[in-house]
């Protein structure tokens, strides 16, 4: 049963082939068997995956069934869950309980999803290998033995869902959060237009850029998520109206019978070094849509080399102010001092990491007086050019497609120095800075046997044909992905 893609075990729900209780089960002692190993739930919620699924089976059986009654899905946690705790992987939340329910996942309670738990992260959602939470890393399901990343910060979503402890789940996206795990865990990462998905409750990094989004097996499960994920907010001042983003069933080809598609190509991508086996992929994925009948196109965004630097001055400086709120005083840990400002002190020094102390650091500087106009304006600047830019090349192309990242997933104990891991983002941040939808999905093995990703980038909320584009590749890439695969029974 953990093989079944979302769409799969929809149709078994409906037909009543299988309950809502029997998936439940199954995933839960997937949880029970490989959770601890795979640590990829910071909090699991059993009891309540169990009384959602016993919901969900009573709407099946009266005729009210939801959308996705049934499902069994895992929340990030930067999501706050009312009741449940609430930590955003850091030492600072470790017991945060809140009082209210995030718009993303009340609208997975709505759809009638069963809640399996809290996916463990990056503290605050700062890092890429999610070894920034104060719980340790999640593991990657692929090749056990070797201990490789999931990803960041969504990792602990990715390593569940790909290893069958989830069907789905969320994840958010600041810099490459959602579509860099799912690239080399082999699932499909969607970092939806910014706007489509509210941030209500969504625990904040980098309020311009962060954007929630959906993380699944395939890519017609991605845009069922992503349905119900999307919609107006008047909570959110950031939330986009007279948005529509909604899928009835599963996506239409884009390509093939004629239909004409012009995929452009980043000029400036070509130069990066990435390795030999994403190199030959990423041709042969191009081959393939060529051979179905995809015109394909050089497109120019001459300052996208630029974009990680601008995107290392504006991330930090956006978290240094939204970060200012844990003071001991009003959320989570507090560490009483001589006096208000020594707690002050006290508190962020024990219940920050590293990390994130170090974010604060560089974003409190590049905002200050002296350093605003070089660093924070300069850096301003140069996103308005990559989003113009983008703009631009979507007057050549339709879709773009790039890489997702340059290789296969890395061990855990991997040395690297920050910069390093600032370096692996190259390829999602200029989609933040733009706002633009990414689709990472799954493009092929590499010859270690790891799952390799590339991208599909769309304008501004054209999230369905980015979907239905990435559809296309993750059918050529031939990536089997079933979780038994990846890890065994
Ligand atoms: N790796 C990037 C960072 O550390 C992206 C994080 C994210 O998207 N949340 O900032």
């Amino acid at each position: 049963m953990i093989d079944l893609t979302i769409v799969e075990a929809l149709k078994k729900l409906k037909s009543r082939e299988i309950s809502a209780t029997e998936l439940t089960r199954a995933h839960l002692s997937r949880i029970e068997k490989f959770g601890s190993e795979l640590n990829c739930y910071i909090t699991t919620t059993p009891e309540r995956a169990l009384a959602d699924a016993a919901a969900a089976d009573e709407r099946y059986a009266n005729g009210t069934a939801r959308v996705l009654d049934g499902i069994p899905i895992a929340m990030k946690d930067l999501f706050a869950t009312r009741g449940i705790r609430t930590t955003a992987a850091s030492k600072m939340l470790e017991n945060f309980i809140p009082e209210y329910e995030s718009t993303i996942s009340q609208k997975y309670i709505d759809a009638g999803t069963v809640l399996l738990g809290k996916a463990n992260l990056d503290e605050f959602a700062m890092g890429t290998f999610s070894k920034t939470s104060y719980f340790g890393a999640p593991v990657s399901p692929w090749q056990r033995e070797r201990k490789l990343t999931a990803g960041g910060s969504s990792g602990g979503t990715t390593s569940a869902v790909a290893g069958g402890l989830a069907m789905g789940g969320t994840g958010t996206d600041t810099g490459g959060s959602i579509r860099f795990p799912a690239s080399i865990t082999g699932l499909v990462g969607v970092k939806p237009t910014y706007g489509l998905c509210s941030r209500w409750g969504c625990i904040a990094f980098a309020s311009s850029l962060d954007t929630p989004g959906p993380i699944a097996r395939t890519v017609d499960d991605a845009a069922i998520l992503l349905s119900i994920m999307a919609g107006h907010d008047p909570k959110d001042s950031t939330s986009a109206p007279n948005q529509n983003f909604h899928i009835e069933s599963e996506l239409e080809p884009i390509l093939g019978n004629g239909k004409k598609l012009r995929i452009g190509i980043i000029k400036e991508f070509k130069d990066v070094e990435i390795s030999a086996d994403m190199k030959k992929i990423f041709e042969a994925r191009i081959a393939d849509l060529k051979s179905a009948g995809a015109e394909i196109v050089e497109v120019s965004i001459p300052n996208i080399l630029d974009a990680l630097a601008a995107y290392y001055i504006i991330a930090p400086a956006e978290a240094s102010s939204n970060l200012a709120r844990y003071d001991g005083v009003r959320y989570g840990l507090r560490v009483e001092g001589n006096d208000i400002y020594d707690t002050y002190k006290k508190t962020r020094a024990a219940g920050f990491g590293e990390e994130v102390q170090r974010r604060m650091i560089i974003g409190t500087a590049v905002l200050s007086s002296e350093s605003y106009d070089v660093y924070f304006m300069q850096a301003a600047r140069v996103r308005r050019l990559i989003a113009n830019a983008f703009n631009k090349a979507f007057e050549q192309c339709d879709l773009i497609v790039c890489p997702a990242g340059a290789g296969t997933a890395m061990p855990l104990d991997s040395d690297l120095s920050p910069l390093e891991y600032y370096a692996l983002d190259l390829f999602t941040v200029a989609m933040n800075l733009a706002g633009v939808p990414a689709v990472s999905t799954p493009a092929g093995l590499a010859t270690n046997n790891l799952p390799l990703g590339m991208q599909v980038v769309g304008k501004r909320f054209d999230d369905l044909r980015v979907l239905q584009l990435a559809k296309h590749i993750q059918q050529f890439s031939g990536v089997d992905n079933r979780p038994t695969k990846i890890m065994g029974e």
